[in-house]
Order: structure tokens, then sequence, then C-alpha cells
């Protein structure tokens, strides 16, 4: 009787093992792609300054101050603004 009763439960593993197999072969479940958001961007808006030299604006991080109150949107235009 006990050998009935392993028999069963080996025919039981190899069912679940293959069912498990066949659901394998369909498409596996992938999570969707989380919104990748840049928190800068997706934040508040990036102070936008305007260059001394050429006018361009560009936002507050790339600034190259230079003396006093100037900014300029790369060093070349800070230097070319202070060589004239
Ligand atoms: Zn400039």
């Amino acid at each position: 009787m006990k050998l009935l009763l392993w028999a069963g439960v080996i025919v039981a593993v190899i069912w679940i093992l293959r069912s498990k197999k066949s659901s394998k072969a369909a498409p596996p479940k992938t999570p969707p792609p989380a919104p990748t958001q840049a928190p800068s961007a997706a934040g508040e808006a990036e102070k936008m300054l305007s260059c001394a030299y050429c006018g361009t604006h560009f936002p507050a991080s790339e600034a190259v101050s230079g003396s006093s109150n100037l900014v300029f949107c790369s060093d070349e235009h800070r230097r070319q603004y202070l060589a004239r």
C-alpha cells in the first residue's frame, strides 16, 4: 500500500513539474518597464540664465560665472567677454 502511495506522489510530482515547464514555455511575465524619470527634469523646472556674451539661454547648472553678476554659457564666452 505504501508503494502505491509513493507511486502516486511521484506521478503527482512529475505532473506538477510538467505543468510548470509548459507554463514556462509561455512568454514569461516581465514587469512593466518602470518609467525612468530624470529627477531634475521631472521636478521643478531648472532656472534658465542668459549668457552675457551671446545671449543664449542655458540651465543655471551649466552656468560659468564671471566677474560681478555676469554669467556665461561657456568658459570660452567668459574669456571673450572679459577680453573685449
Ligand atoms: Zn555665450
